[in-house]
């Protein structure tokens, strides 16, 4: 026989989800707020430790094997997993930020992306800006699902579904969003677009970490001789968003947002519960 533990949470433990989440939050904050020309990847790395080991959490990402560093950042035509270093961001940039937090055995994840202003070059960061504003409009057209769906393959058709209604934008097939709770990354998958199977059942309980990956171009990527950092074939530029949501008897509720979601969740007429 075997045993596998239940992917639908107790209410005491969504409960212990809160503070990951919301230390999570701190640290990409912290990141959002110093991302500028002529700092390093690294640089942010260092920062969102800080933030994340004040708050007497541990980065998580660190506890993934191979893997030595707080945060991925991800820098023009790489979409995900980028590893952090030496690379000097400069006016033009759209960087994803992926960070998440372990506190007393619980996970926290959740993604930015941020453009870099850069006047000599207005068309280009306009095509990033909408690139990021479709991928986050697309994040929290999937959460505004969850919180009426019965089925997890409702949020992935949303997120496909806002995005299709944008222009052309490329959806990553091979990188999905996943239940999120003891460990980072738990079952059930979530995918970011419509896969014509129904998914696991949206119930009190659940906690997904949803996280469109959306690229200018064709969706086809590769990863870098550094075994990690997604990469466009044809160079478009790649924008990543995530929040860790929770599933509870009054509602939804996103834990990676200080807000719970209520803004972001506002234009789909969606209002966050707290979890009791
Ligand atoms: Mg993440
Ligand atoms: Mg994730």
């Amino acid at each position: 026989m075997v045993f596998r533990r239940s992917i639908y949470k107790t209410p005491a433990q969504l409960r212990a989800m809160i503070a990951p989440g919301l230390i999570t939050a701190d640290a990409l904050e912290a990141v959002r707020a110093l991302i500028a020309p002529g700092i390093t990847t690294g640089e942010l790395d260092a920062a969102a430790e800080r933030v994340i080991r004040a708050a007497g959490a541990e980065p998580n990402f660190k506890l993934v094997k191979g893997y030595h560093h707080t945060v991925c950042a991800s820098v023009n035509e790489q979409v995900v997993h980028g590893i952090p270093g030496e690379r000097v961001l400069a006016p033009g940039d759209i960087v994803s930020i992926d960070a998440g937090a372990q506190f007393e055995g619980w996970n926290g994840d959740s993604a930015i992306t941020v453009v870099i202003p850069d006047p000599s070059r207005p068309e280009l960061v306009a095509e990033r800006e909408r690139l990021s504003d479709v991928t986050r409009g697309s994040l929290w057209a999937g959460i505004a699902r969850l919180a009426t769906a019965s089925h997890l393959g409702e949020v992935g058709a949303a997120i496909q579904e806002y995005i299709d209604a944008q222009g052309q934008y490329g959806i990553l097939r091979d990188y999905v969003g996943h239940g999120i709770g003891r460990k980072m990354h738990e079952p059930p998958t979530v995918f970011n677009y419509a896969t014509g199977e129904r998914g696991a059942d949206v119930r009190p309980g659940l906690v997904v970490a949803i996280e469109p990956m959306v690229v200018t171009g064709d969706q086809e990527t590769f990863v870098e001789d550094d075994d990690w950092t997604v990469t466009t074939v044809d160079g478009g530029s790649g924008s990543h968003w995530e929040h860790s949501v929770a599933v509870h008897d009054g509602g939804i509720w996103v834990l990676t947002a200080v807000d719970g979601g209520a803004e972001g969740l506002a234009p789909f007429g969606v209002v966050p519960v707290p979890i009791p």
